[in-house]
């Protein structure tokens, strides 16, 4: 599903989640974003914006059709036009809706699609009749123009399927969930020199690419070796040629210097929102700030982000290091913080350090995926009874998603790596059950636990 407009998008991915038989497997807020993230998660169908950033989903959809041809595309749209539909059309989308429309249209929209039909709002696509060239067969025509005039085109030609009913226990999808773009992003990087370089030197990951190592598998099977070491400068003694590959959360620049006297072809997959924290930190110092950095020990992140100048960066964990915390100098001070972290910890120690130093600057770098995932999974919890997290438990994300629930959600919540991770006993006396994963957790394992969990028999 690509949208902008994170309520817009929300809210259809909440309702289509609500359908047994839909699943939304990734959200983007750029059009740009779309291709990439389609080839990582393979989705049936594209839900696309015509008004996004990067590119509109028009020329998305015409970048899909040719990236993934497999993928079929529906346009739901806040602006009915008919110039839009025809370039939709145009564009290799089978689908044309507006936002507006009922929610059981939606989805009923979302299956056609699914299955090879073209679903065009009726209005609109009299309005393009109107208007000239259409790309609607003639058979397409007629049943449009009868449903405008009132004759039942939808009801006649939407074959709905009664909602599955659960006899066991009811899971609740948890929306968003899974892969972010940063995770899709250095994926693709990672199968691409995998496959750029097999057969002529090595490619090795500096680390765990993303902590799940169902994707480090399939990477390994992609051509691109591992160094587990966690201190990347150690992993690094361990490479002695070929091409390295630095992970999603970033490197130190001593690391990154240190490759490169290696001789080594460097490959850097770090996401744009911790490239953003290096470059803010790069510009604090610069401008004469000392730099708190509230982040977790032994995180990869926070040892690339105090990498870049170890003597004006100082780490904190806790509130109560805030409160012992001695500083080297007399600098003007500013804090920022690790991307993963739970959004409601950092505001509090980030509260504290305003408290004891009123002038501090201020820099919440807590990525959108993040926080976008903290705030549905706690959102979710007041409505079940408990909430299984998909993910890695080297996930920094995926366990914020545990604690979040836990602690502000108020209901047990249990991180799985795969359902042969679930223990029936959590489940006894609870009949609804929320879901959701790490945004480094496969689609697959998602869709396996869930599997799983329907399968449960509900138990006093
Ligand atoms: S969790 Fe956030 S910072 Fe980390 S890879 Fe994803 S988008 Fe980037």
């Amino acid at each position: 599903m690509a949208d902008d407009q994170l309520l817009v998008r929300g809210a259809l991915a909440a309702l289509l989640s609500l359908e047994l038989d839909l699943e939304v497997v990734a959200e983007v807020a750029r059009g740009d974003e779309v291709v990439a993230v389609a080839l990582a998660v393979r989705p049936d169908v594209a839900l696309l914006d015509v008004e996004m950033p990067g590119i509109d989903g028009l020329a998305a959809a015409a970048a899909l059709r040719d990236a993934l041809p497999s993928c079929k595309v529906l346009i739901v749209t806040t602006f009915g036009r008919g110039g839009y539909l025809r370039r939709a059309m145009e564009a290799g989308a089978l689908g044309f809706v507006v936002k507006d429309a009922p929610a059981d249209q939606l989805a009923d929209a979302v299956r056609r699609v699914a299955r090879g039909e073209r679903v065009v709002d009726p209005t609109l696509a009299a309005a393009t009749l109107a208007g000239g060239t259409s790309q609607l067969t003639a058979r397409e025509r007629d049943a449009l123009v009868a449903a405008r005039d009132g004759d039942g085109c939808s009801g006649s030609t939407v074959q709905r399927k009664p909602p599955r009913r659960l006899e066991s226990m009811e899971v609740v999808r948890i929306t968003p969930r899974g892969y972010c773009h940063g995770v899709v992003e250095a994926i693709r990087i990672a199968k691409r020199e995998g496959a750029a370089r097999a057969g002529s030197e090595p490619v090795t990951m500096l680390g765990y690419l993303v902590h799940n190592e169902h994707v480090t598998r399939e990477l390994e099977e992609a051509g691109v070796a591992l160094v587990a070491e966690p201190d990347r400068m150690k992993a690094l003694e361990q490479v002695t040629e070929g091409t390295v590959i630095f992970t999603a959360h970033g490197i130190s620049p001593a690391v990154v210097e240190a490759a490169r006297a290696r001789g080594l072809n460097l490959v850097d997959a770090t996401c744009s929102d911790v490239t953003r924290t290096h470059d803010l930190v790069r510009e604090l110092v610069a401008s004469g700030h000392h730099v708190i950095y509230i982040g977790k020990r032994g995180h990869p992140e926070p040892a690339g982000v105090l990498g870049i100048a170890p003597e004006h960066t100082t780490l904190i964990e806790s509130i109560a290091e805030v409160d012992t915390l001695e500083l080297p100098d007399e600098r003007p001070l500013a804090v920022t913080c690790q991307t993963t972290l739970s959004m409601w910890d950092t505001q509090a120690i980030i509260e504290r350090l305003v408290e004891r130093f009123p002038t501090i600057e201020v820099h919440n770098e807590i990525c959108r995926a993040t926080q976008e995932r903290q705030e549905a999974a706690v959102l979710a919890a007041d409505d079940v009874d408990c909430v299984v997290v998909v993910g890695s438990d080297r996930s920094s994300n995926s366990q914020r998603l545990v604690q979040v629930v836990r602690e502000k959600g108020h209901r047990p919540a249990y991180l799985v790596d795969t359902a042969a991770d679930l223990d029936p006993e959590w489940f006894r006396g609870v009949h609804r059950v929320g879901v959701t994963s790490g945004a480094s957790t496969p689609t697959q394992l998602t869709r396996a636990v869930i599997a799983a969990v329907e399968a449960l028999p509900e138990t006093a």
